[in-house]
């Protein structure tokens, strides 16, 4: 008889999300979160801009956009219950051409077909709303919030070993076997043990490792986890109430990420960025690091240099703006002029786990890879974190445990 009924691999907002619903689901069954390091939401999900969106910008249709607006609802509602903080500030997003404006009137379209409520700005009403921003005009998206996803995923952890789930820290799986009945799990544990653990159902929730996972398992390895850092900036604590909503610029279409932005946090201060600089590493959160097994498995793939291939002009520009601080401000200066270099100071940065397909393509929606026994979630960019309790429901389902 395996160990476990169930074994998430992953304390992330999906890995958590997914343990925690499932227990709902089958409260008499032993589940366990497996996660290598000592504490839950130690990458992606507690490095984050802690938006909560509301769904703007994915395509009609998409599983980003269906999970994304049934998210934001699912996630105040779980803060409401359990007490966590939040705020529905709402979001501007800001054009500062004409082109922008265009890119503005696409946005309202497509918010529209994805059933959201929205609101054009002129530059007269945009200078009401947010005096220390200057555009041509803005849409209001009042559903946006903030929160802070590492309290979410602790409180969705708590809940789940107050009811009888196991999680299992410093445990780094290394090594998946799918067998005829069960699945084997190969962790290393803190003191560099080895620990095989067994279960019926394996979700691997892991984020920047998917792909190792997927490969592991033996599966079809259509893509490869790309890292992408977001270096931010904290503003400056006298400038704590320079905006009062998520000041957003418009995005270019033709890039997955949303722009620098400006973001209140939930702990009152503000925050700038991200940019989207190709990190030298899987978790090469400063600057300076590099893992040269990442380099290697990253150089032995040909989407690598094709994704160079489509993107290094735009490429180039993000990594200036990340060795040039005056650079970086500029950015965020053509909306918000008052800022000066001396505002920005330090703040920690994120590594986002994007899948690249052989051909260099950004695989854009939410994507998952099935076994016998085994479910990965392969790509959970943002918004994952906002429809992180919807992808949960999305995985039981698709394995008929919902
Ligand atoms: C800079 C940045 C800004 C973002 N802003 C937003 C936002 O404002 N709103 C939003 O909705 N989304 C946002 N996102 C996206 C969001 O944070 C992620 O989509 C979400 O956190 C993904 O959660 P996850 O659980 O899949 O991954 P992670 O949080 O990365 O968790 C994966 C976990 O798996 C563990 N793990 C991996 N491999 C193993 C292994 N072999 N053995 C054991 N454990 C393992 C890791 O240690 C980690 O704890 C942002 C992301 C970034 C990087």
């Amino acid at each position: 008889m395996p160990d476990y009924d169930a074994v998430i691999i992953g304390a992330g907002i999906i890995g958590a999300a997914t343990a925690w619903r499932l227990q709902q689901c089958k409260p008499a069954w032993r589940i366990a979160v497996i996660e290598k390091e000592s504490a839950c939401a130690q990458h992606q999900s507690g490095r984050n801009s802690g938006v909560i969106h509301a769904g703007v910008y994915y395509a009609p249709g998409s599983l980003k956009a269906k999970l994304c607006v049934a998210g934001n609802q699912r996630t105040k509602d779980f803060c409401r219950e359990h007490d966590v903080a939040f705020e529905e500030c709402g979001k501007l997003l800001v054009a500062c051409s004409e082109r922008e404006l265009q890119g503005l009137a696409q946005l309202k379209t497509r918010a529209e077909q994805n059933s959201l409520e929205v609101d054009t700005l002129d530059e007269r009403q945009l200078r009401q709303r947010e005096p220390h921003i200057q555009g041509l005009g803005a849409l209001f998206v009042p559903a946006s919030g903030i929160v802070d996803y590492a309290e979410i995923c602790r409180e969705l952890l708590n809940q789940f070993c107050e009811h009888g789930g196991e999680v299992l820290y410093h445990h780094q799986v290394h090594r998946l076997v799918e067998e005829h009945a069960e699945v084997r799990l190969f962790c290393k544990a803190a003191n560099d043990s080895e620990h095989v653990i067994s279960c019926q159902q394996l979700i691997a929730c892991s984020g920047i490792q998917a792909d190792k996972l997927v490969q592991s398992l033996g599966l079809d390895l259509s893509f490869r986890m790309m890292p992408f850092r977001g270096e931010y900036f904290q503003l400056a604590a006298e400038h704590n109430q320079i905006i009062r909503h998520l000041i957003y610029p418009v995005p270019d279409p033709s890039m997955p990420f949303l722009g620098v932005h400006l973001t209140r946090m939930i702990d009152g201060s503000v925050t700038v960025g991200p940019n989207a600089v190709l990190a030298l590493g899987r978790e090469a959160y400063r600057k300076s690091q590099v893992s040269w097994p990442d380099l290697a498995y990253m150089a032995t793939y040909p989407g690598s240099y094709r994704l160079l291939g489509r993107f290094w002009k735009a490429g180039l520009g993000e990594l200036r703006d990340s060795l040039l601080k005056g650079a970086y401000l500029k950015r965020v200066q053509q909306y918000c002029p008052g800022l000066k270099k001396a505002d920005l100071k330090p703040y920690r940065a994120g590594i986002r786990a994007q899948a690249v397909d052989s051909q260099g393509r950004m695989i854009d929606d939410f994507l998952f890879a099935r076994g016998k026994h085994s479910l990965v979630v392969c790509n959970a960019p943002s918004p994952a974190a906002t429809s992180a309790l919807p992808i949960a429901d999305h995985i039981l389902a698709e394995l008929g445990l919902h």
